[in-house]
């Protein structure tokens, strides 16, 4: 349930209430508006004495959460919640590229692809260390070395690192070397590290599971929030559907349906979502006219030798041309892409 403050309560007043509820076993989560505070009461709210928190002063009033999920919902959190990751904002008014290789293969070709997705306007960097391969007998990443590469990367070009951990074990590696903790469409459901991945508070991008609804992607979404981590965004990246002319299915609906019902920023990957480099631009430049805070997008400077979906792969000169659509998309409706880094001095 929703504890909904009066605009005029004190802080006392709010920590009062947030020391009732913590007392009768259940968490408060604070919800801090321009105009009011809502506290959100989760737990077992059953045994909570409801008619006790009505009389308290400084509340308003008292109404359930009607969705499953409850931290996640916009019905506590009326605002857009924003994550931001070193200089860059999820789910404000700009457009936000996260941009490079399915997998990092080595240092030639993480360099290279972080300087070209930095110069086509890339907001941070991607590639994957702990690679989730439908084959064991693929490429399976580099794994801490893979980090050290992206933190290298990091470095030389001072965009912010986005790369996936598979397990709580890989959480603390993980969390040393990126920006953002990637949970991939696998372990969308993968209880043990979304409790993991809630305790680091670390920044997460979590994915729609491959057979996911919706609801299923938020109730994941309130594992991590629930756990304490407040910094998560959302990423749509195509369901399995029956049709087989492309990988997945972009279920471009799903932006504007994540968008009503919660306040978490939501991306979209349109590598996944299509599994083919030709499908991407179009697809990227829907999302953005649905209203996505931002994109997820494979580039490899050699798309037919990459290690891993290389077919899905966009190289830097059409990536490049991409990033300048979706900028004019962004104006298209309303918003903005979000500055790119200035050029590096030689
Ligand atoms: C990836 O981002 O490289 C990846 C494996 O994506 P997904 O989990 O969406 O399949
Ligand atoms: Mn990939």
């Amino acid at each position: 349930m929703m504890i909904v403050m009066r605009a005029d309560a004190t802080q006392r007043e709010i920590k009062t209430i947030v020391d009732r509820v913590q007392d009768c076993g259940a968490q408060a989560h604070l919800s801090e508006g321009q105009e009011r505070t809502i506290i959100g009461v989760v737990g077992d709210v059953r045994s909570l004495p409801r008619d006790e928190f009505v009389r308290m002063p400084g509340v308003d009033r008292v109404i359930p959460i009607s969705r499953p999920y409850k931290l996640a919902s916009r019905e506590f959190h009326p605002w857009n919640s924003e994550v931001s990751l070193d200089g860059i904002r999820f789910g404000g008014p700009e457009v936000v590229v996260i941009a490079g290789p399915c997998s990092v293969e080595d240092r030639g070709q993480l360099l290279e692809t972080a300087y070209a997705v930095r110069e086509a306007g890339a907001h941070a960097l991607r590639g994957g260390a702990y690679k989730p391969r439908t084959s064991p007998y693929t490429f399976q990443g580099l794994g801490e070395e893979g980090l050290e590469l992206l933190a290298e990367a990091r470095a030389a070009t001072g965009l912010a690192v986005v790369t996936e951990a598979m397990s709580p074990a890989q959480v603390p590696v993980v969390t040393r070397y990126a920006d953002m903790i990637q949970i991939g469409a696998r372990n969308m459901q993968n209880y043990a590290l979304l409790h993991a991945v809630g305790e680091s508070q670390f920044p997460a991008l979590l994915k729609r599971g491959l057979s996911a609804t919706v609801d299923e992607l938020l109730m994941a979404a309130e594992y991590i929030l629930s756990h304490g981590n407040q910094n998560v965004v959302l990423c749509e990246r195509g369901i399995r559907t029956f049709e087989t002319a492309t990988r997945n299915t972009t279920d471009i609906n799903a932006i504007p349906v994540l968008k009503t019902l919660t306040h978490l920023p939501v991306i979209l990957d349109p590598s996944h979502s299509t599994g083919h480099w030709e499908y991407v631009e179009a697809i990227a430049r829907a999302a953005v006219a649905a209203g996505a805070d931002g994109l997820i997008i494979e580039v490899h400077p050699q798309p037919e030798i990459a290690l891993s979906d290389g077919g899905q792969s966009l190289k830097p000169e059409r990536f490049a041309a991409l990033v300048r659509q979706v900028a004019a998309i962004a104006e298209a409706v309303g918003r903005s892409m979000a500055p790119a880094k200035a050029p590096l001095a030689n």
